[in-house]
């Protein structure tokens, strides 16, 4: 729409496209509005939308990712979580244990994230682990935890819900929703989210490219929920040193393609808690709007991913770095 654009001008559109059976994202800009239209838009006339009042033109996304794409939306989305801001000026660091094991591992740990600068606590409750024998996740009970947690430190929690079963339980916990890599092309539960107002984080899937991933995201925004953060987790490739490739291209690349923020996890793209540091400055270099980091108390004894989880003394040493490289970058913490 053009800037002088009238709400009427807006409204006489939108009516229009509704009626044709279509669908529409509206996109409301410091500049002006787009109005986004998904469906089979194959026989649309687009000449006849650009006579009608206020409209300034008409461009065909290529993109198979409509919502999700840079063309719909040329401004950066910024998330707000309980006041912590993603995606916007600064950079947001989420940390917390892989699995919610215990009130004083969980309360412990959200502190000291906190005290060391982190902005978000995570934890998983419910675990998707590769063998059925390993350790599932305390369930409700590590959602009751994390809230506990929130209450002690005031920091925002981001959790896992691995089923659509679970969605509405998860969400009246959770500040952010988090879908596992696993998870990352299971379109029902994507629906399903969609149609909460809770923040997502979309996890990349384990050998999935960046198309996928935006298909995935694509999901959620069609089903109505915008709030959708994209986090690079690293992908499987021949290499077996690290337990994953964190894909830096994957970060200036979803920035080109997406308005949509994007996180690294350099914790699952290494599976090495020494390496973990080096590849956060990389990511954060590579233009990361944030990271999340596994962080334990005591990671030898930790009941998932003790590998790569930093002791609570070595986040705070890392952050300590953290900040000066995001402030040298002009995206302080
Ligand atoms: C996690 O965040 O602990 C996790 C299970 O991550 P991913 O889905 O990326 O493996
Ligand atoms: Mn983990």
């Amino acid at each position: 729409m053009k800037p002088s654009a009238k709400t009427g001008d807006t409204e006489q559109i939108v009516k229009r496209i509704q009626d044709l059976g279509l669908n529409v994202h509206l996109s409301e800009g410091e500049a002006h509005t787009v109005i986004g239209v998904v469906g089979d838009t194959q026989r649309l006339d687009r000449s006849s939308f650009e006579v009608m009042a206020g409209v300034d033109r008409t461009v065909r996304i290529a993109q198979p990712f409509k919502v999700a794409s840079r063309e719909f939306r040329s401004t950066e989305t910024v998330i707000d979580v309980q006041g912590v801001q993603i995606g916007g000026t600064g950079t947001v660091v989420m940390a917390g244990p892989c699995s919610v094991e215990s009130r004083s591992q969980i309360v412990e740990t959200a502190h000291a994230v906190k005290e060391a600068g982190a902005h978000i606590l995570r934890g998983g409750a419910y675990k998707p682990r590769s063998s059925p024998y390993s350790f599932q996740g305390l369930g409700e009970e590590g959602l009751v935890l994390l809230a506990e947690a929130r209450e002690a430190t005031g920091l925002p929690i981001i959790t896992e819900v691995m089923g659509v079963s679970e969605v509405q339980l998860v969400a009246q916990y959770a500040d952010v929703l988090q879908i596992g890599a696993r998870n990352m092309q299971n379109y029902r539960l994507l629906q399903a989210v969609g149609q909460v107002d809770t923040p997502v984080f979309l996890k990349r899937g384990l050998s999935s490219t960046l198309q996928e991933m935006l298909m995935s995201a694509e999901y959620i925004l069609a089903n109505g929920n915008y709030n959708v953060i994209l986090c690079e987790r690293g992908i499987r490739t021949f290499e077996r040193f690290t337990r994953n490739t964190l894909d830096i291209n994957a970060i200036p690349a979803l920035k080109q393609l997406s308005h949509l923020p994007v996180i690294g996890d350099p914790s699952h793209g290494t599976g090495k808690w020494d390496m973990v540091g080096p590849i956060a400055k990389a990511c954060l270099a590579a233009g990361a709007d944030g990271l999340m980091i596994e962080v334990h108390p005591d990671p030898a004894t930790a009941w998932s991913d003790g590998a790569q989880s930093l002791k609570l003394e070595r986040f705070a040493d890392l952050m300590a770095e953290l900040r000066g490289l995001s402030s040298y970058l002009g995206r302080p913490m």
